[in-house]
């Protein structure tokens, strides 16, 4: 049997794993993390995807034990800023568009109204409650209206935290259930004469030996890539954004308010990402070096997002856009940036991991080593990483903008396969589950709508059918959309007065 798991790597993806597998296999696997001192974590990585909830669920810790510790917020919408057009915004929310009378509410909708700029918020209830700025839960824990605990497969809410303050949370919960800790540096990893990885060489623990080594060292993947050598597909092609700056402001949040979603704002050779946490802002410029050098993206996020802080240091991070071939070769399981990365668009990258870390758990060997694990989970990590990298494709081809060399480029640029087919088809027809990328990658088919029509750049066409058939049942849906919302809107709590008594312990233990 497997007894000894090795991880290298003490961020997101190192703690997480960690914990994760300490949970599930308890003491019957031992589970060390090996984190240098010296390299820091990439710093970034504070918005996330609503599957997160199932991830704290594993562990067993409830909202009011681990938001406190990681100045955490609530998540419930992108909020796309200047993408269609200066001056519009849309939201794509944790909400699902229902199906009416045989068909999707995204298809009455385009037949009976088709304005752009109110699609969503005539089609869900969601970016009301974004405007408004309201909780997703009220003061008694209970969550937004008709949502149920145990909506297990897209939870309407995802979290903002400090990624940075998660990671030494992770450690202490960790290292508390048994986790080794060594904080070191690895000098060399060292494999047998199968090339399978026997040792690694630390500069003041000696040898650290284990059965499966998880390679979690960030963009550098010291183990997958530097020591076994597996290659690493770039996405450049298809993804340009290659680097980000990013900034965190001092704010104070009772006087500022809480909004409870992530915005994207489109700019001149990219987007900014702003992240409202319990305490302070994220904030960051995602550019391509093709259209925007260092400098110039600094000076763009500070008058942005910080004009008046010119001391606040700024982190400028060179991103690998891709993914490994493979991501487990032999005894060595990449989790994290060192198996692939796309921009942090749709906050993908701790999604990423959490699919990784799930994935493996099924897929965990047994000293046979069988090929077919390893074949299954390297198909589905790359399924998951390559169907975000369409989906975020069509951001670029769908957004109306295109006022800048970088929006005109985005264009023309290559697209994936697959995608360039199913774009075709969208022209006439909205997305549906057989029209969109196949295998599981977090999207559901509700998501391609929303990002398709919102980003107003790919007009398509209302179904013929529609015409024929009695849209009652659909205008009723329609009627009721603003009431809910009004309702939730009157009902819940203003998302900074919750996460206020969150974090002082005056909400009751539930989530
Ligand atoms: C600009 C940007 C924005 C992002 N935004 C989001 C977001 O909003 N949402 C989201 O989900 N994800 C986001 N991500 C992704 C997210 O930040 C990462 O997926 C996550 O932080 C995991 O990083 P990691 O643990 O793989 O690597 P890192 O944080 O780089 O950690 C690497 C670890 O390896 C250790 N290490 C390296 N070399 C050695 C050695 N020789 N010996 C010992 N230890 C070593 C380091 O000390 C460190 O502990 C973003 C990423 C970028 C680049």
């Amino acid at each position: 049997m497997i007894r000894d798991i090795v991880i290298v790597g003490g961020g997101t993806a190192g703690w997480m794993a960690a914990t994760y597998l300490n949970r599930v296999f308890g003491d019957r696997v031992a589970v060390t993390v090996v984190e240098s001192d010296r390299v820091p974590t990439i710093g970034v990585g504070e918005a996330t995807f609503s599957t997160i909830r199932h991830f704290f669920d594993r562990l067993g810790l409830a909202e009011h034990e681990w938001m406190p510790h990681c100045s955490a917020s609530y998540k419930l919408a992108i909020r796309y800023q200047d993408w269609r057009a200066k001056g519009e915004h849309f939201y794509h929310p944790f909400e699902r568009l229902p199906d009416v009378a045989g068909f999707n509410l995204a298809d009455w909708w385009l037949y009976l109204d088709g304005d752009v700029s109110r699609f969503d918020e005539r089609c869900l209830v969601i970016p009301a409650l974004c405007e408004a700025r309201r909780s997703p839960r009220s003061f008694d824990g209970r969550l937004l209206g008709e949502y149920t605990e145990d909506g297990r497969a897209q939870f309407p809410y995802a979290y903002h935290f400090d990624a940075a303050l998660l990671a030494r949370f992770l450690t202490t919960f960790g290292v508390e259930r048994g986790v080794r800790h060594v904080l070191d540096d690895v000098l060399s990893v060292e494999q047998n004469d199968r090339g399978w990885i026997d040792h690694l060489v630390t500069a003041r623990h000696g040898v650290v030996t284990g059965d499966l080594f998880i390679d979690c060292t960030g963009f550098r993947g010291l183990l997958i890539n530097q020591t076994l050598g597996e290659p690493f597909e770039s996405f450049e092609d298809v993804l340009p954004n290659n680097r980000a700056v990013a900034l965190r402001v001092p704010e104070d949040m009772g006087l500022r308010g809480v909004e409870p979603y992530t915005t994207a704002t489109a700019a001149p050779a990219g987007w900014i990402w702003t992240i409202p946490l319990y305490g302070r802002i994220g904030t960051g410029y995602v550019y391509s070096d093709e259209f925007c050098d260092p400098a110039e993206a600094e000076a763009t996020l500070r008058a942005f997002a910080a004009p008046d802080s010119p001391d606040l240091e700024a982190n400028h991070i060179r991103m690998r856009i891709g993914r490994n071939r493979r991501s487990w070769v032999r005894n060595c399981v990449a989790i994290g940036l060192s198996s692939g990365f796309v921009e942090p668009l749709e906050s993908t990258g701790i999604f990423f991991i959490q699919h990784a870390i799930e994935q493996l758990v099924r897929d965990f060997p047994d000293a046979h080593w069988d090929q077919a694990l390893a074949d299954d989970y390297n198909r589905r990590v790359a399924e998951v990483i390559d169907g975000v990298r369409e989906f975020l494709v069509l951001h670029y081809l769908a957004a109306g903008r295109d006022d800048t060399p970088y929006w005109k480029a985005a264009k023309t640029r290559a697209v994936p396969d697959g995608l360039a087919g199913r774009m075709r088809t969208w022209a006439s027809l909205l997305p549906d589950e057989s029209s969109v990328y196949p295998h599981f990658h977090g999207f559901d088919t509700y998501s391609w709508r929303v990002m398709l029509i919102g980003l107003g750049g790919w007009s398509t066409r209302p179904r013929p059918a529609l015409a024929l058939a009695d849209a009652d049942a659909a205008r009723a849906v329609f009627a009721d959309i603003p009431r809910r919302a009004r309702r939730l809107a009157a009902t819940l709590p203003d998302c900074h007065d919750y996460l206020a008594a969150l974090h002082t312990g005056r909400v009751p233990a539930v989530g």
